[in-house]
């Protein structure tokens, strides 16, 4: 279940990012949101997708992910006992309020959107495509899906393709304020991830880098990730979640997230290795430990943040002044509702100051 100090405190975060987004001064801005990075076809859009609960992202064994894709979780309240209705996607680049109700036209569209500014063949893209989950049964966090890496080009890719890719990544994962999601496969050699070579680079201390071993499923015969996950074979601050997504088979076959999640846990049980291990295993465990740290992450932020809001106050006002009439709408307004958040920001930051010892003993 979701804590609802995060559900409370998260929602601030993404209107300022939208706020900031409309006054086009975001990049200046490090919010705190999750980004997935690892070599292609690791898994990352997968691990996305179950901690999301719903099918809707490209996926598969060859480039599916070519441009960055920042997905808001949005949690809403539940009206109805689980109907279709209460879950739907919003693009940005789609006329505002236009809701899609059908997952698989939310992939469609990530796919169509990709197709327009990278081309047909395999492309990549920097621009990103920005979309919104509706939903009651998500948290609500901001997530980034980025392209994996990859060495050798392919289609259109132009021959410095890891490079530009590398690039990309670390554009996001650089940022401070970013928790790194580093997926490497349990059937590759974690000392070679290039997950965690390049997590590593934008936050040697791994502060904000949580381990994520997919793949347990597909392990050699007579192989597990125990050591793997106790942080025995490369030590990770935050250390290790081991999950078990959907194959391409499972995906062939349109096999459901929900009936994905029964079949992981029922991995784990069966498997002797991994007894003793639940705080690390299992998308479920994944999302908690995500809370968790984005609850603590935000909580250290808010005080820069605050000062950031302020800084930005000032220069809207002059940008106002210097432009006179013609931006005062958008501009005024920009500054009522950066005061209004600010405003937001001091009260959410009594309240988790009052929470914070309930946090750290749970
Ligand atoms: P990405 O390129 O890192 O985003 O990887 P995807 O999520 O697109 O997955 C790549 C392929 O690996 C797909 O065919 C998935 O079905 C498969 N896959 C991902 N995770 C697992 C897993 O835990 N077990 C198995 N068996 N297959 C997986
Ligand atoms: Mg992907």
């Amino acid at each position: 279940k979701a804590s609802p100090l995060g559900s409370s405190v998260i929602p601030i975060v993404n209107k300022l990012q939208d706020i900031f987004a409309q006054l086009g001064t975001h990049s200046s801005i490090e919010l705190p949101q999750v980004a997935v990075v690892g070599s292609q076809s690791s898994g990352k859009s997968s691990v996305l997708e179950a901690l999301v609960g719903r099918d809707f992202l490209p996926r598969g064994n060859d480039i599916c992910t070519r441009r960055p894709l920042v997905l808001q979780l949005v949690q809403t309240k539940s009206k109805s006992s689980g109907g279709s209705d209460d879950e739907w996607g919003e693009f940005l680049h789609l006329p505002s309020n236009h809701r899609i109700y059908d997952f698989s036209e939310i992939r469609r569209e990530i796919e169509a959107e990709t197709n327009r500014l990278a081309g047909g063949n395999k492309g990549v893209k920097d621009k990103q495509i920005r979309l919104k989950i509706f939903s009651p049964n998500v948290l609500d966090i901001t997530l980034v899906d980025l392209p994996g890496i990859t060495k050798v080009p392919v289609g259109d890719q132009p021959t410095d393709i890891e490079a530009r890719i590398r690039t990309m990544i670390l554009s996001y994962i650089k940022q401070p304020s970013c928790l790194i999601l580093a997926v490497t496969p349990a059937n590759s050699d974690l000392a070679n991830s290039d997950a965690l070579q390049i997590a590593g680079n934008a936050d040697p201390d791994g502060h904000r880098t949580i381990g994520v071993i997919t793949k347990l499923d597909i392990m050699d015969k007579g192989t597990d990730a125990r050591n793997l996950l106790l942080g025995k074979v490369v030590p990770l601050r935050l250390g290790y979640v081991g999950v078990v997504n959907r194959c391409q088979e499972d995906i062939l076959l349109n096999r459901s997230v929900k009936d994905a999640l029964t079949a992981e846990e029922k991995f784990f049980q069966s498997r002797p290795a991994y007894h003793g291990l639940a705080d690390r295993l299992g998308i479920p465990q994944l999302a908690k430990k995500l809370n968790q740290i984005l609850v603590q992450h935000i909580k250290a932020l808010l005080p820069d943040l605050k000062s950031r809001i302020s800084n930005a106050l000032v220069a809207t006002a002059k940008e106002h002044q210097s432009y006179g009439e013609i931006t005062e709408s958008r501009a005024g307004q920009g500054a009522l509702l950066l005061n209004f958040l600010s405003k937001y920001c001091e009260a959410y930051s009594s309240l988790l100051e009052g929470k914070s010892e309930e946090m750290s003993t749970s």
